[in-house]
């Protein structure tokens, strides 16, 4: 057992982190308050490799472990959890669904625009009446002729609008249930997709957020993404890697709010001593500085383990779990140490308090994940 990084890791970590703060340090509070979605930083991460972190080489992308990726994931995390999110959604949803399951000319088509940031990926699951029990979806595709006819309206699309492409789950025969659902890629432009209502968010506001609409959207065959009836099996593929990137986010955005609130308990001085010397709030440091510790040896551990070739439904939904739930804490504990300048946007506490509650909500709820976890432990024993 190695707990330690290569020489090349410790270099991608320090990568990252110099690019995070300097492309996007200066502008997380601008973007946030716009809800602006920074395209063009996502070209540069482009640059550094971090729109195709795992896309295969022959396709133009980085070819990274799952390791590496969460490496990436935790610094973007650690400076702009929003844009961060759009990163992981781009690379662990909608890139990550068509290199896994595409066609050898769907990869040819859609890979190597993805990893260049020249395309931006979307993946709609989720509706307004089926989130949790993403299974339960009304979107219909029904084949007509050699094409197939789309029609329904996905809900909370991370980069609905701006996403070049999107794969989208539908049901192609109700009678099968969630074997009866199929995924398909769709480009922006094609008739009878369209975005619908942009979301105004608590938090991630730099990610966009939108609903997608299908009205008689008509695809050719060669847009089915997988085996026909194989869309929602592969959708919790899909969601076991993302998951391990959530957590990631979860832990990188927790490692933001400790060092925020680290200097800021070092600097701030009451009753003529840094506040740092009180011990509840040392306490407060300390246990979040163990559970992030402890947070990353379990996203690591599940992201090793699938770098090994193995099925990681447990060990990802418990890494995203205890991430997410402790990042909330961090987060939490953060704006309590800054007092009132913790509730105000002169200081980054009050954002990451913000942004972290999406970790216990996206690509599966806590409540979710314990499911997911109850599960795996009750068949194994
Ligand atoms: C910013 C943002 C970005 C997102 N991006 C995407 C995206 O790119 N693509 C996509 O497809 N989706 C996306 N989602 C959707 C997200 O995955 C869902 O919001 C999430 O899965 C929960 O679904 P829901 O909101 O419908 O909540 P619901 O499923 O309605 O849940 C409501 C509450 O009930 C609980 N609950 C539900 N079922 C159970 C149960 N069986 N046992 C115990 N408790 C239960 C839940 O945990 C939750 O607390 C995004 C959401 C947000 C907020």
């Amino acid at each position: 057992m190695d707990f330690g990084l290569s020489d090349e890791q410790q270099l991608l970590r320090r990568s990252v982190r110099e690019f995070a703060e300097a492309e996007l340090r200066p502008h997380v509070r601008e973007w946030d308050e716009a809800q602006q979605f920074p395209r063009e930083v996502l070209r540069k991460c482009a640059e550094l490799g971090l729109m195709g972190i795992q896309c295969p080489e022959e396709y133009g992308g980085a070819a990274m472990s799952s390791v590496d990726y969460c490496i990436c994931i935790e610094e973007l995390a650690r400076v702009d959890p929003s844009v961060c999110l759009s990163v992981a959604a781009h690379n662990g949803l909608g890139t990550a669904h068509i290199a896994a399951f595409g066609t050898p000319a769907q990869k040819q088509r859609y890979l190597g625009p993805l990893a260049r940031g020249e395309m931006l990926a979307a993946w709609a699951l989720t509706e307004a009446s089926s989130g949790s029990d993403a299974g339960a979806m009304r979107t219909t595709a029904a084949r007509d002729g050699s094409s197939w006819v789309l029609n329904g309206t996905k809900q909370f699309t991370t980069h609905g609008r701006s996403g070049d492409v999107v794969v989208v789950m539908a049901v192609t025969n109700r009678t099968q249930g969630s074997r009866g659902i199929s995924a398909f890629i769709i480009e922006q432009g094609t008739p009878g997709l369209r975005p619908g209502k942009k979301e105004d968010k608590l938090g991630m506001r730099a990610s966009e957020t939108s609903e997608v609409i299908l009205e008689e959207c008509r695809l050719a065959s060669s847009q089915l993404l997988g085996a026909e009836g194989h869309g929602f099996i592969d959708a919790l593929q899909v969601l076991d890697a993302g998951r391990i990137g959530i957590a990631a986010l979860a832990v990188g955005l927790a490692q933001g709010a400790f060092e925020a609130a680290r200097h800021y308990a070092s600097t701030r001085r009451q009753f003529g001593q840094p506040i740092a010397t009180f011990q509840s709030i040392r306490a407060k440091l300390v246990d979040d500085a163990a559970k992030i510790e402890a947070a990353r040896l379990l996203t690591f551990r599940a992201a090793a383990l699938k770098d090994g070739g193995q099925r990681t439904t447990l060990e990802a939904a418990m890494a995203k779990l205890y991430s997410s739930e402790i990042a909330v804490r961090a987060a939490e504990n953060g704006v309590q140490i800054h007092g009132g300048y913790g509730f105000i946007k002169d200081y980054p506490a009050e954002k990451f308090f913000r942004d972290v509650k999406l970790t216990t909500i996206g690509e599966g709820t806590s409540e979710i994940q314990r499911l997911v976890i109850a599960r795996q432990l009750l068949l194994a024993s």
